[in-house]
């Protein structure tokens, strides 16, 4: 095994569990982190959650599940090149996506908006709530008893005001520090994943088409070595090996330019990377094709009528549900009731975002329609 690089996160430097636990046997600290996550009930549920497609809008369109499988395969092959902690870096990208809502962004910016007098909701903070207070599988603790790297990991981004709230984990955001280099490439290879994953499932759908892409720089360079290489090719076929390319792409400038970030800050220990600038980053062209393959498919897949007729019911479920329960505390399951109000809130919103889509559908249709029984 290659040995890790001296500012790389390991369990000699790690600040270890809130609450101590015997070493694993068997297996490191971070695999267990990552062992718990996969055994988790918000990561099954993972399994009926979508983005941009709805879950029963077809079987072969990305979930969050198969996403964060991608992510954490790209995030563990740019951590391994960079003799960086592989186990970290899957544990933080199989759990980064476990406090999203049913429906995707729209789910999220629903929710978002009926928590409003509550202290909003963010997805990302959600994701850390699941696995520090609402997974309940251990008799001693709530939650999943992570170690402080992966928390620090799914906590990308966080507000001031929230960040003043979370102590230890919160610190950074107020003093101006990054979070090691593992969480930053679960970070981009998110990115990378759902730029790819959307191309092919836009395609798949039919809502975008090969020959809009030939707009798009990263695209349209690729297509044309696929189809100069190969003139007879099947479409479906034209477009995995362009995908697969531009993953290829991202991959190997994230390593190179990354390399070089590292090689110029002369890090010496993970304290080194929390005082550093971002230091894993894609070369300025490649982020330029990426801003303009993000415009594309902002403009042509995620406003797309039909995708947008689709957020639209989504944020009337969401938003007729939470109204629904805020008004009446009985009509919730009992594990979720609140007398007060604030808590209720915080409570409803804990149960919307932990309903995967189509349990999200069928709990309207339970309440709202008149001969469901
Ligand atoms: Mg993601």
């Amino acid at each position: 095994m290659v040995e890790l690089a001296p500012y790389a996160v390991s369990e000699s430097n790690s600040h270890g569990r809130n609450i101590v636990e015997p070493t694993p046997q068997g297996r490191g600290e971070f695999q267990r982190d990552r062992d718990r996550i996969i055994h988790s009930g918000a990561f099954r549920r993972l399994e009926y959650k979508t983005q941009v497609f709805v879950n029963h809008e077809g079987d072969l369109f990305r979930t969050r599940l198969t996403h964060s499988i991608e992510v954490a395969q790209i995030a563990r092959s740019i951590a391994r090149r960079l003799r960086l902690n592989e186990d970290l870096a899957e544990a933080i990208s199989l759990a980064h996506d476990l406090g999203h809502t049913p429906f995707g962004h729209a789910g999220q910016d629903a929710l978002n908006n009926c928590m409003q007098a509550w202290g909003g909701f963010e997805h990302n903070l959600q994701s850390l709530r699941v696995v520090e207070l609402l997974e309940e599988r251990y008799a001693e603790f709530d939650g999943l008893n992570l170690t402080f790297e992966t928390r620090e990991g799914i906590l990308k981004h966080c507000s001031r005001d929230n960040a003043a709230k979370l102590g230890d984990l919160g610190a950074r955001f107020l003093n101006d520090r990054r979070p090691s280099l593992e969480a930053q490439i679960a970070n981009l290879a998110d990115e990378i994943a759902y730029n790819n994953h959307d191309v092919d499932d836009g395609l798949r759908s039919g809502l975008i088409t090969l020959e809009q892409l030939a707009d798009v720089p990263l695209v349209a360079r690729h297509l044309d070595e696929v189809r100069s290489a190969y003139p007879v090719l099947p479409e479906r076929r034209i477009v995995h090996e362009t995908v697969r390319r531009m993953i290829n792409t991202l991959v190997s400038d994230l390593i190179r330019q990354s390399e070089q970030n590292i090689a110029a800050q002369k890090l010496a220990t993970l304290e080194d990377v929390h005082c550093a600038p971002v230091l894993i980053a894609f070369s300025d062209e490649l982020n330029e094709e990426q801003r303009v393959l993000k415009r594309f498919l902002h403009t042509n897949l995620y406003r797309h009528y039909r995708v947008m007729r689709m957020s639209a019911k989504a944020q009337r479920i969401i938003g007729d549900l939470f109204g629904v329960f805020m008004g009446d505390n009985r009509l919730l399951p009992p594990a979720f009731q609140r007398p007060a109000e604030v808590e209720r809130a915080r409570s409803v919103a804990d149960y919307i975002a932990g309903m995967t889509d189509r349990y999200a559908i069928r709990e309207h249709r339970r309440i709202f329609a008149v001969e469901e029984v």
